[in-house]
Parts: structure tokens; C-alpha cells; sequence
């Protein structure tokens, strides 16, 4: 890179003109239009630390962080050792009677193959460590241009994928599964932490702090600038009654062509005023999972054999052997993983499509904050599948003590992820859009 222009590099004494904040960078006009209300608003100038809320729904429009581009990179280059140091030591063993066993990070997907579920492997492994890896080079990727002035090639393809990535990293998720797991055998095997566990929940933590030290609006401007804003467009209303829409990836307001489409002038994401037939997805999606959540409860989750005797367990049925063995928390937790969280979030958003457009359902703001909570909680239902992957890998010690994977695993690891598509489908905006009236006597009769 010695033959670099030297135009990016900071005059001594001046602030770094690539790491200062758009606002100092541009005088043009910045709007934003929110995605969960359609809001348009002018974002004001920011100073690090501070943040823009939308006025109308609260929803954060822009995070401004000190030296984001070194803040990001230095977490993600410490994630990324973390995931490499979680990946090569043993995770965990177990031993009971003389047997034993000792697993890495990687058997926790593997051995699922090995009983014929690659499906649920194949979302194991890639929630905990081929989809974060994955983020984590692409920031590194990204930081590493935006560091030297001149982004690296195909840094904006790589920055459209990094914020489709963030609800399918679940590490956290993941230590949650991890504990559970160690608890339930804690009392019948004796269990060693190894040093990759240690190294994994450490990788979880900066895999967090990675995501959000992310300034999207600061890295899409470093990126490519800020284009002129369309002409004519006012704050204080909807981007969609000015025929503007809010880029979904980017956060720049385009203008729509005549039939209600477009491409971001910035980041060429394809662009709609709202999510294409947003309900009726929805819909399919929540009834499929529906379907799913029946044999998720009807067939064992897993087999446990212990001395020669199997005993199969359904999610309910591990619920009530966790009780029976006096572990009310752990019981709890996975009560609220497995049923709460996934009917509550069937029942939301069922909810949320029937009453969309009525303006007497509890008010947008209320139903916004509902939408909001489904979205949050979905991926944490994943803990039960994490356990099953964690005990089926670790306690292999023959007629002695083995645990097996059972078809409720993969039917409940489809509820979560078509819920969690269901909820993505949703577009919040339409609970926003011009309700319906109560019914023609009420618009007659109450004033304004
Ligand atoms: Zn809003
Ligand atoms: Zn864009």
C-alpha cells in the first residue's frame, strides 16, 4: 500500500478527515426515513456518543461512536481470535464410572450427522461459528479500507450482507444451551470445563460489542458518500405519501419510480414502499410454523440410555424431569424458551397481521414495542435445540450413559427459524399506515 496517495493521511495537529462524522464532512441535507414508522426526518448534526431517535415511533435511527472504524476493527480482530482459540482446544468432557468422554466446539454439529440430522448440524454450525466468522472478516474487511481511506473491493456488497448476518449469530444464545447442558448432567457425570469454553464465551461477549459498535450511517458515508437528497421531500410526514422510501440497508431516502419500486442511488439495494405482500408471508410463515410446533411437542426431543435403559423425553417431559430433579431455574428457562417464547411470538404476530390497520387495538406505538419485543426474543428458543447438539456430543459413553437426537430436534429448530422469518416479513411501517375507521357512525359523529 507505499503507493498509495498520501491525500487520506491526517495532517498532524488536524482531526482525520476519513474519520470525522458526515455531518463535518457534508452540508447537504440528511434524510432518513424510519423503518418501523416511514417517519421522514433530518438527521441532526451528531457528536460521538450521541444518538437520533425517530420522534414518531422512538425507533433508533443513527449511533454515533467515537473512532468507529478503530473501535470496530479492534473487537472484531479480538472476536475473531477468540473464535479461532474456541474452535482448537477441547470445549468440555465428561465422565461417569471410569468412561469418559472430551469434546470440541465443531462435535457439537458434527455428531448430529452422524445421527442423521444434517439439517439441525448444519444450523448449529453455522449460527455459532461459520456465520459470525463470516461478520467478523467482513468488518475487518470493511474497517480495514475505511482505515486507510480508499475501501478495499467489494467492500459495499460486503456491507449490504453484514446487517442481513446479525439475527443468525447466536453465540449467546449458544452459552445459555451450554450451561443448561452442563447443569442436567452436573448431578450424574462429572463435568471439566476446557480451556475453548472459556475462550468461547469471551468470543460471544466481543461478537456483541462487535455488532453494535457498528455506525452504519458513519461506514455507508465513508463508503459512498451522501447523495443529494430527493427533490422537494419534507419532513413531519410519511416517506410513502411523497412516493420516498427509507433504503432498508443503507438508511438513504430514493425516490420511487410510477409503480412503487427503485434502487438505492447508494448501496443499489431494490427498494419497495413496503415489504411485498408483508402480511400474507407472514401468514404462511406462522401457519407453517404452527404446523411444525405439533410434532416439536408430540416427538422426543431426545433419547437419554443410561445402564441399557432408554427413556425418550419430549420438551414438556425434560421440563418435568428438570422439576422432578429439584432444578426450578433450569426448568424455567427452558419452559419460557421453548413454549413461551414460540407461542407467544405465533400469538403476537398472528395478532399483529389481524389488527394491522384498526386504530382501536392499542395504539401504534404499543403494537410497535410489541413487534419489537417478537423480533428481539425469537432467537433465544434456539437454547433446547443447542442442548440437545451439546448433550448428544458429550455424553457418549455407550449402554453406560448416551444421549440421542430425536425428531422433535429438527421440528423445533423449523419453529424458530420460520418464526424468526415470520417476524422479518412483518413489516412494521403498515401498523402505522392511515388506520381504518372504527365504522362510518364513529367518523361521523366525533369531531376532527
Ligand atoms: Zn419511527
Ligand atoms: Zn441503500
Amino acid at each position: 500500500m507505499l503507493n498509495q496517495p498520501l491525500r487520506f493521511l491526517p495532517v498532524p495537529g488536524e482531526p482525520q478527515v476519513d474519520q470525522a462524522p458526515p455531518e463535518v464532512r457534508t452540508s447537504r441535507r440528511r434524510l432518513r426515513a424510519c423503518h418501523e414508522c416511514d417517519w421522514l426526518v433530518a438527521l441532526p448534526p451528531l457528536r460521538p456518543g450521541q444518538r437520533a431517535d425517530c420522534p414518531r415511533c422512538g425507533h433508533t435511527l443513527v449511533t454515533r461512536h467515537h473512532r468507529p472504524a478503530q473501535r470496530s476493527m479492534a473487537l472484531a480482530l479480538a472476536a475473531m481470535v477468540a473464535l479461532l482459540l474456541a474452535i482448537s482446544f477441547p470445549f468440555v468432557s465428561f465422565s461417569v464410572g471410569g468412561f469418559g468422554n472430551r469434546i470440541e466446539l465443531t462435535q457439537t454439529a458434527t455428531t448430529l450427522i452422524g445421527f442423521h440430522q444434517p439439517l439441525v448440524a448444519i444450523a448449529v454450525i453455522l449460527t455459532i461459528a461459520v456465520l459470525p466468522g463470516l461478520y467478523l472478516l467482513g468488518v475487518i474487511w470493511l474497517q480495514l479500507g475505511l482505515l486507510q481511506g480508499q475501501p478495499l473491493p467489494a467492500s459495499r456488497t460486503i456491507a449490504r450482507s453484514l446487517a442481513h448476518l446479525n439475527p443468525w449469530m447466536m453465540a449467546d444464545v449458544f452459552i445459555i444451551g451450554a450451561l443448561v447442558s452442563l447443569i442436567k448432567v452436573a448431578g450424574l457425570a462429572q463435568i471439566e470445563l476446557g480451556l475453548s469454553f472459556w475462550a468461547f464465551c469471551v468470543f460471544a461477549l466481543l461478537l456483541l460489542f462487535t455488532m453494535q459498535s457498528i455506525d452504519s450511517d458513519w461506514m455507508w458515508f465513508s463508503l459512498a458518500g451522501e447523495p443529494q437528497a430527493p427533490e422537494g421531500a419534507r419532513t413531519g410526514t410519511t416517506a410513502a405519501a411523497q412516493g420516498l422510501t427509507g433504503c432498508p440497508t443503507c438508511g438513504l431516502v430514493n425516490r420511487l419510480d410510477g409503480n412503487g419500486r427503485g434502487h438505492c442511488r447508494r448501496c443499489g439495494e431494490g427498494l419497495r414502499a413496503r415489504l411485498p405482500h408483508s402480511l400474507q408471508r407472514t401468514w404462511a410463515l406462522l401457519a407453517t410454523a404452527a404446523l411444525m410446533y405439533i410434532p416439536a411437542n408430540v416427538y422426543p426431543i431426545m433419547t437419554t440410555t443410561s445402564l441399557g435403559h432408554s427413556s425418550p423425553s419430549t420438551i414438556i417431559g425434560g421440563v418435568v424431569e428438570l422439576i422432578q430433579m429439584g432444578s426450578w431455574p433450569i426448568a424455567v428457562v427452558i419452559f419460557v424458551a421453548s413454549v413461551i417464547v414460540p407461542v407467544g411470538k405465533l400469538v403476537a404476530l398472528a395478532w399483529l397481521c389481524l389488527v394491522v390497520k384498526r386504530s382501536d387495538e392499542l395504539n401504534a406505538a404499543s403494537r410497535t414495542w410489541l413487534y419489537r419485543i417478537t423480533e428481539f426474543i425469537g432467537r433465544w428458543s434456539m437454547i433446547d435445540v443447542f442442548v440437545v447438539a451439546i448433550l448428544v456430543a458429550l455424553i457418549r459413553a455407550g449402554s453406560l450413559m448416551s444421549v440421542t437426537p430425536g425428531p422433535a430436534a429438527l421440528a423445533f429448530g423449523s419453529v424458530v427459524v420460520l418464526t424468526m422469518l415470520a417476524a422479518m416479513t412483518f413489516d412494521p411501517r403498515l401498523i402505522w399506515d392511515a388506520p381504518l375507521p372504527r365504522d362510518s357512525r364513529d367518523t361521523q359523529g366525533t369531531p376532527g
